[in-house]
């Protein structure tokens, strides 16, 4: 049968357009579907922008060290707009690379919302439906705002960075990384900051001693951090103020309250139940491990299948997908031992088990040191950095990396690379320490702490 596309992608987010993009470039006649801007999340509201942030509430602090140093600076002020005005404009560069890389690869880009209306079949907004021997799930997911009284006074991740004023006293609900990074970013800029988490401790799924690190330093910097609360009753507006009380009886006022409690895949109304695709609870596309689903000519790759939402998962799952499908070599990513950052502030970067996990499962050793960076002496703070390797007893391997401080993200890339080796700690002991810096405590560490 003749199809008027060999692969349609519906979403030109991370995964989308590298998979559309290799697609293309095999000869394959492809058509990209993107509704927003292409880029996606990562590029458009995800970690791009993010980090741009990151980047500009750190110099607060920084400007504070440099009097240790011997520098005078003099006063200081940060302009919300002129951030915003020129993250957009880099934005724009960035979905225009992304745009002008699927096009030159040769794929038809249809600037619309499409739905899956069959096994072989996709409509577009404006009714126009094309066949396509393959079609590619790649619509990403959307943060969810839980149902509250008040909630459509509360914003999210895809809002804050569209805000138009700095907020004075903001609220972030949640203590996921998402929430916990952006009350670093407003706390740095110099929001007045209170988070609220509902259960015991933030960064749930991390080493345990890496969030209750994590979570002190953070209150160190002036967050309010609140673990075991929630709101207890309705958000009201009153003038431009937003009011609520907690369950715990403590009224507050704030200017805005960011929700990051998690996200849900972006399946609604997208036809999939039509074309018989088997969905999972939260809605997540359900694939095996070539990201098929259970209809044949249909997979999906990244965050809409609720695999592990990171960018370079998504992108390593579209790479596999265009290898199994046009290149007729059947690859499955690889979704053990993947190195991550946090971009709290102190940073995290973490790679395998925690100590929890780990010991869950074998006997270990655990070195764990938590010791006041050289960089910090002069500058006269007492922020500790910490650095933990979780080893196996039988193997010696090491099993999970866990740094917390300035440029664990940098980090954990490189030890990422040992870990994935199956590197042993006599290894990383054999490696010889790179001097001054505070990464050679990571091969420093001679006996267990436990
Ligand atoms: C605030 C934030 C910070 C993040 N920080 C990091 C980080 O530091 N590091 C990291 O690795 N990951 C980070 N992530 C996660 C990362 O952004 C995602 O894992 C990644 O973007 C997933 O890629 P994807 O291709 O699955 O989907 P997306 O990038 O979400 O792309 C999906 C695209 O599909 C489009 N779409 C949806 N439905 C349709 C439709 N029916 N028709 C046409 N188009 C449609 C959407 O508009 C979107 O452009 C962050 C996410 C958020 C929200």
């Amino acid at each position: 049968m003749d199809y008027d596309f060999d692969l349609f992608v519906i979403g030109a987010g991370s995964g989308g357009v590298r998979a559309g993009r290799l697609a293309a470039a095999t000869g394959a006649k492809v058509a990209v579907a993107e509704e927003y801007r292409y880029g996606g999340t990562c590029v458009i509201r995800g970690c791009v922008p993010k980090k741009l942030m990151v980047y500009a509430s750190e110099f607060s602090e920084m400007f504070e060290d440099a009097a240790g140093y011997g520098w005078t600076v003099g006063e200081t002020s940060f302009d919300w707009a002129t951030l915003i005005a020129a993250k957009d404009k880099e934005l724009e560069r960035l979905e225009k690379i992304y745009a002008k890389n699927l096009g030159g690869a040769g794929a038809q880009m249809f600037d619309t919302r499409a739905t899956v209306t069959g096994p072989h079949s996709v409509k577009l907004a404006s009714g126009e439906e094309f066949s396509a021997k393959t079609i590619l799930i790649a619509t990403g997911g959307r943060p969810f705002v839980p149902n509250i009284d008040g909630s459509e006074h509360v914003i999210t991740s895809n809002d804050i960075f569209h805000l138009t004023s700095q907020p004075k006293r903001a609220l972030v609900v949640g203590g996921g990384y998402i929430a916990c990074e952006f009350a670093g970013i407003l706390n740095g800029m110099g929001t007045q900051v209170t988070q609220f988490y509902r259960s015991e401790q933030i960064l749930r799924g991390f080493d345990n001693e890496v969030r209750d690190h994590v979570a002190n330093e953070m209150r160190a910097k002036g967050i309010d951090l609140r673990v075991n609360t929630d709101l207890a009753g309705a958000i009201t507006k009153v003038g431009n103020e937003l009011h609520l009380t907690d369950n715990n009886g403590d009224k507050y006022v704030f200017d805005t309250i960011l929700y990051a409690t998690g996200r849900v895949p972006n399946t609604d109304n997208l036809g999939l139940e039509t074309a018989g695709v088997e969905l999972g609870k939260k809605g997540e596309v359900i694939v095996d491990q070539y990201s098929r689903t259970n209809v044949d000519s249909i997979y999906a790759i990244g965050d809409v299948t609720d695999r592990v939402q990171l960018t370079p998962v998504a992108i390593r799952e579209g790479v596999a997908f265009v290898e199994t499908v046009f290149h007729d070599n059947p690859t499955s990513p690889d979704h053990e031992l993947i190195p991550t950052a946090v971009f709290t502030q102190p940073e995290i970067g973490t790679v395998g088990m925690g100590e929890e996990e780990a010991r869950s499962k074998e006997e270990i050793e655990v070195y764990s040191a938590a010791f006041r960076p050289m960089k910090h002496i002069l500058a006269g703070k007492d922020e500790k950095m910490l650095m933990k390797l979780i080893v196996s007893k039988a193997t010696r391997v090491v099993l999970g990396v866990h740094i917390v401080g300035h440029a664990a993200g940098e980090m954990i890339q490189l030890a990422g690379i040992a870990v994935k080796m199956g590197a042993t700690k006599e290894q990383f002991d054999a490696t010889v320490a790179v001097h001054p810096t505070a990464a050679e405590e990571l091969v420093t560490m001679k006996s267990p702490t436990r």
